[in-house]
Parts: C-alpha cells; structure tokens; sequence
C-alpha cells in the first residue's frame, strides 16, 4: 500500500505563514496534527465521506470538518435547496421566509424548544445562551465543566490562555464532569448567585478518553437546577443530530431549558441555532443579539433540507450502526496485532487511542504514530479529538478503512 506525500501542502503551509499568523489557526493548526509529515493540512475537493488534497491524495474523512459534515460533502439535496435560496438572494436587508419555516420545523422536532433563534457558529449561541440565562435570572454566575469546550470566546477559554483576563472569568465557576455532590455543593456555596449551568450532555474532552453520564446524573442535575432558579444550558453543538433528532438530551432522558446547536444542523453550512423553552422567550427576546451574516438564508434552507433528510432515514441510528461497526472492526485487527485500541465515548462519535498492549497505559506518542500511518494511507484520524461518523461512511469506506488500519498495525508492529 502505497503513502502519500505532501509536497504542496508544505508549500501552501510555507506561503501561508507568511501572511497568516501561524498559516492556519485555531483546531485545524498544524500543531495538532503530530507527526506533522503525515498529514495533508489543505483540502481542494470533497465528496460523500472523502477529500483531496492539493497533492491528489484520497481520504476517507472521520473528523467530517470537525462535525458540520453529516449527510456527506455536497449532499445533493442540501446543496440544491442552498443553491435555491442562493438564487433568491442570501444576505438581504429583511429575513426570508425559510427562517420563519426552520424556527417552526426545529420547535416540531425538539420537545425542550418553544422558539428557536439563529446564528453562525456554536460560540454564537453558546454565548448567547449565557446572556439568556443571566437576564432571566438576574444573577451573574455560570457554572462550566472543568476541561470542556463551548468555543473560543474569552469567558469559555482556559484561564491564563494569551488574550485572556481575569476579569474574563470572574463570574465562571467550575465543577467536575459526573460530580453531582460536587455541583450541589458549589450551588450551596453560591445560592443565588447561579444563573446557568452549561454543559455538554456527556463529556467529550480533547486529547481524554469520553465519559457518558453516570446513571440519574442528568436526572438529579435537573432537579438541582429546577429546585434553585438555575437555567439549565445543554451545548449540543457537537453532539446534536448524532444521537437523537429531538437533541441529545432526549438520547440521555432529561429536558434542559436551553440547547445550543451547530455543526451538522446544516451539512456544513454556518448555521447555529439557540431553541429555549416558553419560560425563556421574553428574556431572550429582551438581549440584544445579532450579526451582519446572521440573517443569511442559505445556511437556513440547507438547515432545513439537512434537518429533513436526517430525519427521513434516522440520520443518528444509521451513524451509530457504521460506528459500531468500525469499532468492533478495529479493536478486533488492533488485538490480531498485539495492540490494545480503546474507544469511548458514543459510537457516532468515538474517541480512540491505542496501547501497545492489553491494560497498558495510553503512550500518546505511539497513538499518534498509528493515527498518522492511518492517514498517510487514506483515512483521516486526528489523534487529539473525537471523530464524526456520517451518512456518508459506508460499507465501501468502512472496508477500505479496515484495510488500512490493518496495515497502520503492520508497520507500527515492524518499526
Ligand atoms: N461547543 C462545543 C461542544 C463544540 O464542540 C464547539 C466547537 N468545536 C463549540 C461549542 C464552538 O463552536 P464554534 O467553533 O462553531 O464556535
């Protein structure tokens, strides 16, 4: 089996960081892909589950642009109800109609939403959900898990990180994933002070192994919530519509008062939405929120064509079934190696690592080497992430996946 070189992305790498501050920034920088010769960084092309490169090489793709790919890279249907809307004009000085019409298609389908307002990114809504969450309260404080990700505005980074002060995180309080005591203790400590507590419906941190919520966790937390006036936040931005259409918080069984979505609500095109209960309605109504690109109506009709076709064939169930499979199927070639591969999280969304052998401890060197072989033969694995499972990985891209994973194991075995 042959492997790839990338020639013309070091190119456009070397061109870049010329006139981009680190060529390219944020999740897709380069520093996250290590070894650094063994992935291409540019894609010139997409289709269903694949992607090329500037250098021509093919690659079945598991991180699905970081989640936004749901359906397939250039979904026939999406793609013609966004060129459509394109037609009839995108960025306009009044909204389209199509807003009003996924506003009443996302309150149909998510039991938690009474109303839905729409933005670009996930850290649109996440922040917006913070302002809710405070002017319906009156209070200032916002609990966040220690360790997880709502977007790269400063009140949701890393204390210390550069560009960040403390006044930044004055008013964030933080626990720990699964902590329920831990919560209610902090709740004890700050009776009334609490407006919100934000919170992925199970915990996908970067470069840790996933943790599903501990059996009644979410239903005390609501309770919790309910009992102390605190606005119970669910960013379904990564998981949304890769668990359960009526949001993930359904897949898990309790109801937030808020939900962020993003990411595959439209196939990759920007959109994020807010949805809230009827409680909420006013207060959101009274913040001030907006965006020069906020109104656009191409992202909304793929929205909805997106939100459509993922709920004519089970979008979530058919993702969890290739996930599964992918899993068995590698855990199964890891063993037949000698290795130990470790994947938690949900199917349509696995975290995976690899151990040299059964019980021993993750050596993050050797799981990068393995994820960098995958990739240099065809299948894009990220190393420091989840991957997204889509539609669009099917039996074809799950055998030739296998294939080359089998191989990866070979020459990590031999080298
Ligand atoms: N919340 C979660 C759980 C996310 O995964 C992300 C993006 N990775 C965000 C919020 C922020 O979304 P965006 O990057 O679109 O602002």
């Amino acid at each position: 089996m042959k492997t790839y070189t990338f020639k013309e992305t070091n190119r456009l790498l070397q061109r870049a960081r010329r006139v981009i501050p680190g060529g390219i920034y944020g999740h897709m920088s380069p520093r996250y892909y290590v070894p650094d010769s063994d992935y291409p960084l540019y894609a010139v092309r997409a289709e269903g589950a694949r992607f090329w490169d500037p250098d021509g090489n093919e690659f079945i793709d598991y991180m699905c642009a970081y989640g936004p790919m749901a359906l397939g890279y250039n979904h026939p249907k999406v793609d013609e109800a966004a060129l459509q809307a394109l037609k009839s004009g995108d960025t306009v000085t009044t909204p389209s109609p199509v807003m009003v019409e996924l506003a009443e298609f996302l309150v149909e389908l998510v039991p938690a939403a009474d109303w839905a307002v729409f933005a670009k990114n996930g850290n649109d809504v996440t922040s917006l959900s913070l302002m809710v969450a405070r002017a319906a309260t009156g209070r200032d404080k916002i609990v966040l898990v220690e360790g997880s990700y709502h977007g790269a505005a400063p009140w949701a980074q890393r204390p210390g990180r550069p560009g960040t002060v403390d006044g930044d995180h004055s008013n964030i309080l933080y626990t720990r994933w699964n902590d329920y005591q831990g919560l209610e203790r902090l709740v004890a400590e700050h009776r009334h002070d609490i407006a919100g507590f934000l919170s992925t419906p199970y915990f996908h941190p970067t470069s840790a192994d996933s943790q599903l919520p501990g059996e009644d966790y979410w239903a005390k937390v609501e309770a919790l919530c309910r009992r102390e006036g605190i606005v119970l936040i669910i960013d379904d931005v990564r998981c949304g519509f890769r668990l359960d259409m009526r949001g993930s918080h359904e897949y898990f069984g309790f109801k937030p008062d808020l939900v962020c979505f993003s990411k595959a609500i439209a196939n990759g095109y920007p959109l994020s939405a807010l949805v809230g209960s009827d409680s909420l309605k006013s207060e959101c109504e009274k913040v001030f929120a907006t965006g020069s690109f906020w109104f656009s109506s191409v992202p909304m009709a793929a929205a909805l064509a997106t939100l459509r076709e993922l709920q004519r064939i089970d979008g979530p169930r058919v993702m969890q079934q290739i996930g599964r499979r992918l899993r068995e199927g590698m855990v199964r070639i890891a063993e037949s190696h000698g290795f130990d591969l470790r994947v938690t999280g949900v199917p349509s969304m696995p975290f995976v690592r690899v151990a040299a052998d059964k019980g021993a401890e993750v050596q993050p060197e050797l799981h990068q080497r393995w994820c960098g072989e995958c990739t240099k033969r065809g299948v894009f694995f990220a190393s420091h992430h989840n991957w997204f499972l889509s539609t669009a990985h099917t039996d074809r891209e799950l055998e030739r996946t296998l294939d080359i994973v089998d191989e990866a194991f070979r020459s990590l075995s031999s080298g």
